[in-house]
């Protein structure tokens, strides 16, 4: 949670990004909730980006649930949110293969909502390995050893293998959950292949979907989020402002490490707050 006196470690860049900015994409775990938690402020954060005219969508590599889901909490902890306004690794990836593999078997390594947001696309899914063209790896609860061997057969058959998401874990309040880098990790090992693409962030097809939803383009909006591999990754590769926020993943003891700098790095969303007051909007 942010510090009692939070450290404005670039709070010039803090200024110039609300004076340029038209557009806001937010993670949500970490970011604006944990676990059951509203990150403080995140609400007032929100109904002032609002106010001030700007747009915002919510982005989330996690595939465990359907998008409609993390709006609705999203409003149950008091955020006004639209399911139009959410995207998510699982609806990227239906997307994805709707585009690219309408035609295709797809063998799902993934959890029921991801094989929900397929089938919504109107495509096909098989477990059988010598059926599938396409092999999904998602973060599976249920993984075993019968779907990586399902995998792994389809693969040497020639599958393409495509990945929702490449997080490791998942934070959450009471511990953090292996998330599905883990599936893609074992899937890879055995098949000596890389799962690609993995569509959610830092990847580019993630931020096209976030974009077009807000119709802006890169240059326009900052991304917001707690875990610099995939969201300020992403934000760097694409040439949008980024903010760090040290409420989930990334704690300060990581920042002499981090591997791409953000734009700024507050401890919370709530230290967005004295520059929306000052900005009425660009
Ligand atoms: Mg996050």
């Amino acid at each position: 949670m942010p510090s009692e006196n939070p450290p404005y470690r670039y709070d010039n860049a803090l200024g110039s990004i609300f004076q340029k900015a038209r557009g806001f994409i937010f993670d949500l775990d970490g970011t604006l909730y944990l676990g059951e938690h509203l990150i403080e402020g995140a609400d007032r954060v929100l109904s002032g980006l609002r106010r001030s005219g700007r747009k915002v969508a919510f982005v989330s590599n996690k595939p465990i649930a359907r998008r409609g889901v993390y709006a609705a909490k999203l409003r149950r902890l008091g955020i006004p949110c639209e399911e139009s306004e959410v995207i998510n690794s699982s609806l990227v990836l239906a997307r994805y293969l709707a585009a690219h593999f309408p035609k295709a078997r797809i063998l799902p390594i993934a959890e029921q909502p991801v094989i929900d947001d397929i089938l919504r696309h109107g495509l096909r899914i098989t477990d059988d390995p010598d059926a599938a063209a396409v092999v999904v790896v998602s973060w599976d609860r249920g993984f075993n050893y019968e779907k990586l061997l399902a995998a792994y057969r389809a693969a040497a058959n020639g599958a393409a293998l495509i990945g929702t998401n490449p997080d490791r874990t998942c934070p959450m309040p009471d511990g953090d959950l292996p998330d599905a880098a883990c599936m893609i990790a074992a899937i890879e090992a055995c098949t000596q292949r890389q799962v690609h693409p993995i569509v959610g962030k830092p990847s580019s097809i993630m931020l096209r979907e976030a974009l077009a939803l807000i119709d802006l383009s890169a240059e326009e909006c900052v991304m917001v989020g707690d875990r610099v591999e995939t969201d300020i990754l992403m934000a760097d590769r694409a040439g949008l402002l980024s903010v760090l926020v040290l409420s989930g993943v990334t704690k300060e003891e990581d920042l002499p490490h981090i591997t791409t700098v953000p734009d700024a790095i507050v401890g919370g969303v709530r230290d967005l707050l004295p520059f929306l007051a000052e900005a009425s909007g660009p």
